[in-house]
């Protein structure tokens, strides 16, 4: 009866997927509110392993309404190869609803993403390329196109002629590369809006009266708390607000019906891409966490990149809920800490021989130090308990200490990335 906001308390990949796939068999509709196909969501389930990166996490469910809400990057070819590819392995056509409003991610996007990281060199952001940054631009600039202008050939012509202008001269001048033409783009265009016309409707309008009705609803965020491009690690953010306080815009729900918030965080950290990284560790201890985290290694779902490994990092995962106004924790991964006889966890920065417990400025992290306290490990393997009072004792300190420096309940503990593998407190 309420509606339920799965993020990431982190740098992204926290394990949101598994959280939302476990959540969803209570849900009627599963939405997706920011982002597009540039981060992964890993879900294994009794149909086997998948890797979304468009498609919203309760695809799985035929209980379920999968909704594109008006604040995703719409990626078309991305959407239709996943579609394609979970029927190929036997899950049943998902019910899935695309709003209206949603803008579509366009060739020259990627494109220009490409070009700019290219550019950029020593630089670069470390973007996965899928031309997210420029989309959102072009929606900031008012040359977005919205999946409905698809289903008008005039207003489309026009709306990709406007676009055009100002990037033929980035793509002459700046990056030398051939100009584009409208024309050419056309009709490819108007046959992906005639595959989507059958999910494309007002999603709005059909959230706000399930929300009236009562129905359960999940809203699924991309990435993490400290890539919102306000209040996380900018520029190493990303370009759509990455918080719950967005579903309400994105997904288009009156923010008060959003009364539960899941904030996502690993038992250590992990990150993909540029910039500071606090709790970072290297050597063969981050070799031997990398191997062992999540369901096949740390590597990025989309881009195949070795994730960067560190220690659990109290203080950006405490300013990660403050953001989300997160009502509980997930702690997921608790599992692969089992090999360690220590565990540290950064719990305060120091910053120019001060330490301190709240998350700095873009300008003042970089020169952070963390401060590390270490707990004593439970060199087990915890992936088949099910009950926090049967995991060993310094597993549940662990988890209790946690919670008590983030001050959010952990309310959930996964400890594999099976469905099943689950704890609930
Ligand atoms: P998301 O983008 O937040 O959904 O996260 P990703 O799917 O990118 O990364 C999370 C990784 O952790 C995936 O490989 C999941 O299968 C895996 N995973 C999730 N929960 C657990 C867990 O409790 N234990 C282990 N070992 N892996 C997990």
């Amino acid at each position: 009866m309420s509606v339920t906001a799965v993020v990431g308390a982190n740098w992204g990949d926290e394990g949101k997927g598994k959280m939302t796939d476990a959540l969803a068999a209570e849900a009627r509709y599963v939405v997706r509110y920011q982002g597009g196909s540039n981060a992964g969501h890993t879900i294994i389930n009794k149909y086997g392993k998948f890797a979304l990166r468009m498609l919203p996490s309760g695809v799985f469910y035929d209980t379920v309404t999968n909704v594109i809400g008006p604040g995703v990057a719409l990626n078309i070819s991305d959407l239709f190869r996943e579609l394609e590819a979970l029927t190929a392995r036997g899950v049943p056509k998902p019910n899935l609803r695309i709003s209206d409003r949603a803008q579509i991610v366009l060739p020259y996007h990627k494109q220009l993403d490409e070009l700019e990281e290219q550019r950029l060199g020593d630089r670069k952001f470390g973007s996965t390329r899928s031309g997210i940054a420029p989309f959102y631009a072009d929606k900031a600039a008012k040359l977005g196109i919205q999946t409905a202008d698809l289903f008008h050939r005039g207003r489309l012509m026009d709306r990709l002629e406007a676009a055009l202008i100002p990037k033929n001269v980035l793509l002459e001048h700046l990056y030398r590369e051939p100009q584009l033409s409208a024309a050419d783009m056309l009709e490819d265009l108007i046959k992906l809006g005639e595959k989507l016309r059958p999910y494309v409707c007002d999603t709005t309008e059909l959230l706000q009266r399930a929300v009236s009705q009562g129905e359960t609803i999940v809203a699924e965020g991309q990435l993490g708390a400290l890539r919102d491009p306000d209040h996380g690690i900018y520029p190493y953010s990303t370009s759509s607000s990455t918080l719950a306080g967005y579903a309400s815009v994105g997904a288009g729900l009156p923010p008060h019906a959003i009364t539960r918030i899941a904030a996502v965080t690993k038992a250590y950290s992990s990150s993909v891409g540029e910039g500071p990284f606090t709790a970072e560790i290297d050597g063969p201890i981050a070799h031997e966490l990398r191997q062992r985290g999540g369901d096949a290694g740390e590597y990025g779902v989309n881009t195949g990149r070795p994730r960067r490994m560190g220690w659990f990092d109290a203080v950006a995962t405490r300013y990660g809920c403050m953001l989300q106004g997160a009502t509980e924790a997930a702690l997921t991964n608790l599992d692969v800490l089992g090999f360690l006889d220590d565990i540290p966890v950064c719990a305060a920065y120091e910053i120019e021989g001060t330490q301190t417990t709240r998350f700095p400025v873009s300008a003042r992290l970089e020169q952070a130090k963390p401060v590390l306290e270490t707990l004593p490990g439970w060199k087990s393997d915890i992936s088949s308990i099910r009950e926090f009072d049967r995991l060993p004792l310094q597993a549940q300190n662990y988890v209790l200490y946690l919670e008590r420096l983030i001050g959010v309940p952990v309310r959930y503990i996964s400890v594999g990335p099976r469905r099943e593998q689950l704890i609930e407190r």
